[in-house]
């Protein structure tokens, strides 16, 4: 079934876990998340980010999502993940997107409180909520090694971050504390005892972007700390590619391309089933 942002991350509270939000910019990856989710009868969030545009429009992989969810026997959101303007969550809430992020993590301050506050305000009308982002995380999804290190003068200031919330109303808040998006290339230095300050002076649940590459200690330590919803993309992406290789290796049995479409959903609903294992502290 299709449920809002602040009901999934009450599950969470109430459960002490994260929820998995994974990004399903292809059908591959939307029936292999929907599928773990309903093998473990967890909520999840099923999410697309306005950076995969190129690979599929929200307008065509959208009502793909919203019709998966909610015919699921799981409770789904439907999100817009690092929405970077208004126009594009506006088109998300018209299609019945539950979830918007507004990321105006790379303006400075006032603006990005003034268009988070109208991001707020345009998705209330459509009765959903919003995740808003403060600090800025470094990184990209294609594997540049100077990329893959956070930055901690750039992480997100309690105080600052309290303030960000109280003018703008978001229901959760993506925060930088030692992630970086896309693939690590060396040790991430997780700052654990900023999530619980950042939670505290907050009061709403934390976000972790750049979930991929970390360990399952490292997901439940941060999980401990106050962090509700973990966003899960790149190695569940490469999880794809090497499904998709490994029948190709064997081309003797591969005909036609669905052939390998089927491996990719495959080999992407094992890792995200080991990424969701983790998050809800399910065994085996
Ligand atoms: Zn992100």
């Amino acid at each position: 079934m299709l449920i809002g942002l602040k009901e999934a991350l009450s599950y969470a509270d109430s459960h002490s876990c994260a929820i998995a939000a994974v990004n399903t910019p292809v059908f591959e990856s939307l029936v292999a998340t929907i599928r773990v989710a309903e093998k473990h009868q967890v909520p999840v969030i099923l999410a697309h980010a306005q950076s995969h545009e190129k690979i599929n429009r929200i307008t065509d992989i959208g009502p793909a999502m919203l019709e998966l969810a909610r015919r699921s026997s799981v409770p789904c959101v439907v999100h817009v993940d690092h929405g970077e303007d208004l126009d594009y969550i506006r088109t998300g809430l018209e299609l019945g997107f539950t979830s918007v992020m507004l990321d105006g993590s790379r303006l400075p301050f006032e603006e990005n409180v003034a268009r988070t506050a109208e991001a707020v305000r345009i998705a209330r009308s459509f009765g959903a909520d919003v995740e808003g982002e403060l600090g800025v995380m470094t990184g990209n999804e294609n594997g540049d090694p100077d990329q893959g290190v956070a930055d901690e003068a750039l992480y997100t200031d309690p105080e600052v971050a309290g303030q960000f919330v109280e003018r703008t109303g978001v229901a959760c808040l993506a925060a930088s504390f030692g992630t970086v998006h896309g693939l690590y290339h060396r040790e991430p230095h997780l700052d654990l005892d900023l999530i619980s300050r950042l939670r505290a002076r907050t009061g709403v649940p934390i976000v972790m972007h750049g979930g991929s590459g970390l360990s399952q200690d490292e997901y439940r330590a941060c999980i401990a700390r106050g962090v509700r919803k973990i966003n899960y993309y790149t190695y569940s992406a490469k999880a794809g590619l090497d499904g998709a290789r490994a029948l190709l290796a064997d081309r003797a049995g591969v005909f036609v391309y669905p052939d390998v479409a089927v491996a990719a959903t495959d080999a992407i609903a094992e890792d995200v089933g080991s990424f969701v294992r983790c998050l809800y502290g399910i065994g085996g």
